[in-house]
């Protein structure tokens, strides 16, 4: 089963054009400035076969691609490597993976068969003192979509409760913003 914390189902800040994106629970890099602090812990949060997750992602309309995120993904890389392969298998979809491993660190089985699938990788240990937050960008050779990864776009999702799902890269001082305006309303 992957240990899944949250999913948005037509993100358009993760990758190109609209995407499901899947944040995965569980990350051991505790990066400096990392943006979710919440999907650190190895704590169940809500589990899925990788079938049911490329089930509810090929019900949505006008994707054009999946996104990994996390949490680290490819601590989950075992049962990610199917849900990867039916998608490439059974859509036209592109894949775009998050990972806070280098590239160099990703040499074993089956971290090689996931990249295999991954159109584009955003990789390295995040910084956020450091250019470009220290992340760089690996294009598949094989892949099809060749994202350029820009890590400045924000999304702002509201719920019919008009609370705020922050999404992308936003600073320390937006998410303060956004808080307190969340915290004044009526
Ligand atoms: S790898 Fe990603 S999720 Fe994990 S701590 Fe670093 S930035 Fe956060």
């Amino acid at each position: 089963m992957l240990n899944v914390s949250h999913i948005e189902t037509g993100s358009y800040v993760n990758g190109t054009g609209k995407r499901f994106v899947i944040w995965f629970q569980g990350c051991k890099f505790h990066c400096k400035g990392c943006g979710n602090p919440d999907t650190w812990s190895f704590e169940t949060k809500t589990l899925y076969t990788p079938h049911e997750l490329f089930n509810m992602i090929t019900n949505e309309s006008d994707l054009i691609g999946i996104t990994f995120s996390g949490g680290e993904p490819f601590l989950q890389v075992k049962e990610l490597v199917d849900l990867a392969k039916e998608i490439k298998d059974c859509t036209n979809l592109t894949i775009q993976s998050f990972t806070g491993f280098e590239l160099d660190e990703l040499v074993e089985e089956p971290q090689k068969e996931l990249l295999q699938y991954v159109d584009t990788l955003i990789y390295g240990r995040f910084d956020s003192s450091k250019p470009q937050n220290n992340q760089k960008i690996w294009h598949n050779p094989k892949g099809k979509d060749n994202w350029e990864f820009n890590n400045t776009d924000i999304e702002i999702d509201l719920d019919i409760n008009g609370n705020a799902n922050l999404s992308g890269f936003p600073d320390k001082e937006f998410i303060e913003m956004v808080k307190v305006i969340q915290d004044e309303r009526i």
